[in-house]
């Protein structure tokens, strides 16, 4: 019942894979099993851009998939996928199978933060309940969530296979739940999310259908694994569109589920300021290919709460540095109730704070220790989003970026006597 669409249709060639995935079809197709490039890359080839990374799919079981190349290895206890590796690159490839099988899996991939009911259903004795659910081709693109994500292109062929109209939504810049939109919601929440990060990355319109239920069902996000959430939100956040993000998913009334820190950030200027320089500094850097990383990224969402607790204890007397020390952990320990970033982030969050008010003394041999400090860069670029946003003066942004550039003997000139 797929629609098979020649090369005309949809216009990628072979020659913009990979060299690792189309080996991998290539190889598949030899051993007489079919081997297609699946999802995103698909999806991303058609629009233009190009892929991150390269998943297949096949009718070959694991194990035969694992046979067929020798640096190859299965994971996944429940549900197994096979990593391949070529180079230094690694393919995914996923045997077809029918629905039913994602939850599982993702609650695997998360095992620490499943409730142990839900866990249970995997084994009682270390024994798998059930196999993997294999399914045939058209299983498997029912299975999945959007339309423009249920793409198989066969390279030897350059043919795409497509079940649900997802090359012409393409086209028309169109996200569509494949099946009902609600059934699909309910069974797997996070596709709420989904739809929003898919339409700010993509910059698609959300199919009215596909939108509705949103609004009812957003709060069964409330049932997920953090650490799933908390996944999905660092996979927006670093879209290279987590600006567009955010606002779609304040826009859908999801950020509760996700991002519940933006109530409170966003009805404060200085704070939405702040966020917004923040967002697009982040989206600029990953649009070209410059590393962002995800502790300074939360540390800056979470810098308008500090930032608040901080002038309240000051104004209640106490002094600043120590005032400072006692925000950040306030905001840390409340944030946990919410978005539950891992604490491998605190340390790079709470350095990066802490530096802030080291900025503002600009006398005698401070300035050339901070310099020096492991974390100088990251929290030079955090005071130029304060600056940004008008939390401090540009004027101390501009002081410190001159002071970078000048030498040393310049430098001694530039010092202000101590305040
Ligand atoms: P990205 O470029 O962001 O990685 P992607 O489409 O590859 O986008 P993944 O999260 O890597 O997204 O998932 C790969 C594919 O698996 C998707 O294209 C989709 O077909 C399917 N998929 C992933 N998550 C779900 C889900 N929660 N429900 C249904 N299908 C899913
Ligand atoms: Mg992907």
């Amino acid at each position: 019942e797929a629609k098979i669409l020649p090369l005309k249709m949809h216009g990628i060639r072979r020659e913009q894979l990979d060299d690792c995935a189309l080996k991998v079809c290539e190889t598949l197709a030899q051993a007489g099993f079919k081997g297609y490039l699946v999802g995103g890359a698909v999806r991303d080839l058609l629009l233009g851009g190009t892929p991150k990374d390269f998943d297949v799919a096949t009718d070959a079981t694991p194990e035969e998939v694992r046979r067929l190349f020798r640096r190859s290895r299965i994971i996944g206890r429940r549900f197994q996928i096979v990593h391949v590796m070529c180079g230094r690159e690694t393919i995914e490839v996923t045997t077809f199978r029918a629905n039913g099988q994602k939850e599982a899996e993702d609650e695997d991939a998360h095992g620490d933060d499943a409730p142990a009911a839900s866990r249970r259903l995997t084994d009682e004795h270390g024994r798998l309940l059930s196999d993997n659910v294999f399914g045939s081709m058209a299983d498997d693109a029912a299975r999945r969530d959007f339309t423009i994500n249920a793409l198989y292109y066969d390279p030897a062929r350059e043919e795409v296979h497509d079940y649900f109209g997802g090359v012409g939504d393409c086209k028309k810049r169109v996200l569509r739940m494949i099946g009902d939109p609600e059934t699909r919601y309910r069974e797997d929440p996070v596709r709420m999310l989904r739809a929003a990060r898919f339409a700010a990355k993509l910059d698609f319109h959300i199919d009215p259908e596909t939108r509705k239920p949103v609004a009812t069902l957003a709060p069964l996000l409330a049932n997920i694994p953090r650490a799933r959430i908390f996944d999905e939100a660092l996979k927006l956040l670093l879209s290279g569109h987590a600006l567009r993000g955010v606002h779609q998913l304040r826009a859908e009334g999801l950020h509760h589920g996700m991002l519940p820190l933006l109530d409170t950030i966003l009805d404060d200027t200085t704070g939405e300021r702040f966020i917004t320089a923040a967002l697009k500094s982040t989206d600029a850097r990953i649009q070209s290919d410059r590393p962002s990383s995800p502790a300074f990224l939360f540390g800056t969402l979470l810098w308008p709460q500090v930032v608040k607790r901080w002038k309240a204890l000051e104004a209640a007397g106490e002094k600043p540095q120590p005032a400072l020390f006692v925000a950040m952990d306030e905001v840390l320990d409340a944030q946990r109730g919410q978005l539950a970033i891992p604490r491998r982030y605190d340390g790079m969050m709470k350095e990066i704070w802490a530096l802030q008010p080291r900025f503002e003394q600009r006398g005698g041999q401070r300035p050339f220790r901070l310099l020096e400090h492991p974390r100088f860069r990251a929290a030079y670029d955090f005071l130029l989003l304060r600056a940004e946003a008008g939390e401090v003066p540009s004027e101390l942004g501009e002081w410190w970026t001159r002071f970078q550039e000048v030498d040393d003997d310049a430098r001694a000139g530039m010092l202000l006597a101590d305040t």
